[in-house]
């Protein structure tokens, strides 16, 4: 529920209003705007009865909210998140990020070699998985806490925040300590143990969209991450699936707009899980900026060939190279807009 005030309503209003939800045993936010104050109800499983508070000085209406998410809506808080990964700045208003690197970090000399290039291409952040989630058991599933050390020794030496996935609740302690933004997969989007768990941290994450997950079933699990506190989410549309097989998924663009309407939380956009093709990451790339992404998520391998997942959909060095060249044109031209 969220109570809209008068524009001429009073603090002493405002707290009135306040204590009385708090003796319905609801936790009420106030959310100051530029206009009039709202005071968000927060904690009521079902209906609330509003006819006390229509009563109350100040009170201009009162809107119920029948979404299963309301700190991730707009309603709740009209003004952009601007997430904070180690400095570099992601949400609206700011410059889309290009997040690089290999869809699993394979050895030393891979993950820096890859770091140093997404670097100088201009790359905001580097990406490598260390706990995978692969579709059968008996692939590479990742060096676990081997990758979170050499993925920080990559981040160290390229000066790039590092972002990589964590699969449990139990890991999410270790994860944080080597990652700068922690990544939850699709296929976790809706652990929710997990979601709450990275609710309690004090560092951002990468919510992925899971593959068959509406947009209500995406931002109610973002909103398990802000119930516990941390309101420093991005989202990332990653794909999902349709019964069209040409493409590893189906890239759900009009998402990217559509977020931005009925919630306040950044999304990026991951054109390589989208596609599934190498060929096809650097134009979806573009049309997912041009759609309003707030940055994008790449693969790229120093030799696909032999990575050891995700070849086909991974750049080469030239073909990343050539997308940041696009990139820095495109951006130049949406900002002279
Ligand atoms: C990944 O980013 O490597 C990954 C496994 O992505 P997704 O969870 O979107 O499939
Ligand atoms: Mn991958």
């Amino acid at each position: 529920m969220l109570i809209v005030m008068n524009h001429n309503a009073t603090q002493t209003d405002v707290d009135a209003i306040s204590r009385i939800v708090k003796e319905m045993g609801f936790r009420a936010e106030p959310i100051p705007g530029s206009e009039r104050t709202a005071i968000g109800v927060l904690g009521n499983h079902g209906y609330v009865d509003d006819s006390k508070i229509l009563e109350l000085p100040g009170v201009q209406r009162v809107i119920h909210v029948s979404k299963p998410y309301k700190l991730v809506s707009r309603d709740f808080h009209p003004e952009d998140t601007i997430v904070d990964v180690a400095g570099v700045k992601v949400g609206q208003g700011c410059r889309p990020v290009v997040v690089g690197g290999p869809c699993a970090v394979e050895s030393e000399e891979q993950i820096i070699k890859t770091a140093l290039f997404v670097k100088k291409c201009g790359a905001d952040m580097l990406r490598g998985g260390a706990f995978k989630p692969r579709t059968g058991p008996h692939t590479f599933q990742g060096l676990r806490e081997e990758g979170l050390r050499l993925l920080a020794i990559a981040g160290k030496e390229s000066g790039l925040p590092v972002v990589t996935e964590v699969m449990s609740p139990d890991n999410v302690g270790l994860v944080s300590e080597y990652a700068d933004l922690l990544q939850v997969g699709a296929r976790n989007m809706q652990n929710f143990d997990l979601l709450r768990e990275l609710g309690r941290i004090r560092k951002p994450v990468l919510l992925k969209r899971g593959m068959s997950a509406t947009v209500e079933e995406f931002l109610a699990a973002a909103e398990y991450v802000l119930a516990e506190g941390n309101d420093q989410v991005i989202l990332c549309e990653r794909g999902i699936r349709t019964f069209e097989t040409a493409t590893r998924n189906t890239l759900d663009l009009s998402i990217v707009p559509l977020v931005k309407e009925l919630s306040h939380l950044p999304i990026m956009v991951d054109p390589s899980h989208a596609t599934g093709k190498r060929s096809l990451v650097s134009p979806m790339a573009m049309a997912a900026l041009v759609a309003g992404a707030d940055g994008v998520l790449v693969e790229v391998h120093p030799e696909p060939e032999k990575a050891l997942s995700d070849g086909p959909q991974s750049l080469t060095f030239p073909g990343f190279e050539q997308m940041m060249n696009k990139i820095s044109q495109l951006t130049a031209f949406l900002q002279s807009r």
